[in-house]
């Protein structure tokens, strides 16, 4: 079928998140031209941006990490990252404000001893002892599972075994109570799940991975914000002769009767023609409102409504005319319940008038991000996801009130005097913006029966010629895993194209 652009596109790529721009990057790299054709009116999904007042917001990702991740991306298309970027190492990685008062400086394992001594001398011995259980995990579950496509139910039963051994059947909180007793440790060493959508009562324990790769790789910033990597990765794509169209939003993935993508059409009433598709869009969405039924089996309506799915996120981006040297880059601004405040969160779908939030404050590294003497914020507070009968319009404004209160009383005096500007981003803005099912934060939820084999193919199983990259396939959410899910996926694209 022809194509409206003149170009005669063999890859189409539905999506600029980081996943589709890593996908797209790699494809091109490789000598296929890509299209990207992208809903909004910039690049980067969740990593996107926005300027209100002289303050910089990026909306979502701001922990970056391992950083050879994007070196190997950067080098699969033959550049060197620093020649793009600059990356700057972030230190002390968080610090964590319980609600009894006290505070933690999260820097390293070695560095933690002295502070979890303080807490409770008696959980040393027990911290020690998880620290080394997780090097193994991560060795197992970043650099052995996160990097392959288990693409079938074998490659799932060869590493069982070795999941088994690595207590996979325990929860991440499950895994972190064995070894330490003092609540605080445990909230420390057990919220990393809620980074990638998991409850960490019931995402299993190789998920403490995420802990080790803070550790061995460290926490980075990119100077100037994400969005700047975001921008390095649109002009690689662009100089390699890839072609970006923007406010392109995808309605329908075209099947042939022998279930074969075709290409895709978009609202705007344009069809491109393509042979392979790789959709970085939200997973439900793809299947469910861009292919028609009767081509997808395995993956059906009835998958996705009995599937279980990750938080949203109530997003609160501010300005305010005041610094607050004392404060470090990354803060967990922890709420007085911790499991009923999860469990009201996953299972009960409801908003308590508690909460936990994660206070970002770059300027505190980069301080061109405000206007001179201010400070740019933003309060990313898990919530619920649609699940919930919440009217989210009804609700913001009071929510919002009541988070500024909160961190204007325990972390951030004045902050309600000097308030300059502030933006409101709600689970129903997620659905609206990204067409995110239930309006979540992360896609599916890593469980796991939603991952490795479980997780949404990164080859479809129903259509030839269609795959998928970012946070509802495999390995899942999160800025590492999406890069990974690119190279699984262009590996996998490539061996059924050129037979490898
Ligand atoms: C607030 C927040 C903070 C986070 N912080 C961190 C962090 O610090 N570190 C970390 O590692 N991870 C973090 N994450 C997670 C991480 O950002 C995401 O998992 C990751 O960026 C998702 O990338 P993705 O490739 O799945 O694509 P997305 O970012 O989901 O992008 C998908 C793109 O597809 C587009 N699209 C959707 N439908 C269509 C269509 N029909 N046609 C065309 N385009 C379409 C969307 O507009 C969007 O641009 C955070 C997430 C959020 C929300």
């Amino acid at each position: 079928m022809a194509s409206t652009d003149e170009r005669d596109e063999d890859v189409i790529v539905i999506g600029g998140g980081l996943g589709g721009l890593s996908a797209a990057i790699r494809m091109q790299a490789a000598g296929y031209p890509v299209t990207l054709l992208e809903k909004r009116d910039q690049l980067g999904g969740r990593a996107s941006v926005f300027t209100k007042k002289g303050y910089t917001f990026d909306t979502g990702p701001t922990i970056i990490t391992p950083p050879f991740l994007i070196d190997d991306l950067f080098q699969a298309a033959g550049r060197e990252t620093s020649d793009y970027v600059d990356l700057m190492r972030v230190d002390p990685k968080y610090r964590l404000y319980f609600s009894d008062g006290t505070q933690m400086d999260y820097s390293g394992y070695e560095d933690n001893i002295e502070q979890v001594e303080e807490f409770n001398p008696r959980d040393v011995e027990g911290y020690r002892k998880f620290l080394e259980k997780v090097k193994p995990i991560y060795e197992l579950g970043f650099e052995k599972f996160g990097s392959m496509a288990f693409d079938s139910l074998f490659a799932m039963a060869k590493v069982a075994p070795a999941g088994i051994r690595h207590k996979a059947y325990k929860s991440v909180y499950g895994f972190v109570a064995s070894h330490v007793k003092d609540p605080r440790l445990r909230m420390a060493l057990s919220f990393n799940p809620l980074f990638i959508g998991g409850d960490p009562f019931e995402a299993t324990a190789i998920y403490t991975l995420i802990t080790y790769i803070e550790e061995k790789h460290g926490v980075w910033w990119v100077r100037g914000g994400t969005h700047k990597l975001v921008e390095a990765m649109q002009a690689l794509f662009e100089e390699l002769g890839g072609l970006v169209k923007l406010n392109s939003e995808v309605q329908s993935i075209d099947v042939s009767d022998d279930k074969r993508v075709r290409g895709v059409a978009t609202a705007s009433g344009d069809y491109y023609g393509a042979d392979v598709v790789i959709s970085n869009a939200d997973v439900v969405h793809t299947y469910m409102d861009l292919i028609e039924r009767k081509y997808r089996k395995k993956n059906s309506d009835k998958r996705y409504e009995k599937a279980k799915y990750s938080m949203s996120l109530f997003m609160l981006y501010f300005g305010v005319k005041k610094q607050y040297p004392d404060m470090t880059h990354h803060s967990i601004v922890f709420g007085p319940r911790y499991k009923a405040l999860i469990k009201d969160i996953f299972k009960h779908h409801v908003i308590p008038d508690d909460f936990s939030t994660y206070l970002h404050i770059p300027t505190r590294t980069d301080s061109e991000l405000a206007p001179p003497g201010c400070e740019a914020m933003y309060a990313c507070t898990p919530v619920t996801n649609l699940d919930s009968d919440t009217d989210w319009d009804d609700k913001k404004e009071g929510f919002k009130d009541h988070i500024l209160e909160t961190l204007d009383e325990r972390v951030l005096p004045g902050l309600l005097d000097n308030l300059d500007v502030v933006s409101i981003f709600t689970p129903q803005d997620y659905k609206t913006e990204f067409n995110a099912h239930k309006g979540t934060g992360f896609s599916l939820r890593p469980i796991l029966l939603q991952s490795g084999w479980f997780r949404p193919h990164n080859r479809s199983r129903d259509v030839k010629g269609l795959y998928l990259v970012g946070a509802g396939t495999h390995p899942g959410a999160g800025v590492p895993s999406v890069i990974m899910s690119a190279d699984i996926t262009t590996d996998l694209i490539r061996e059924d194209l050129e037979g490898e």
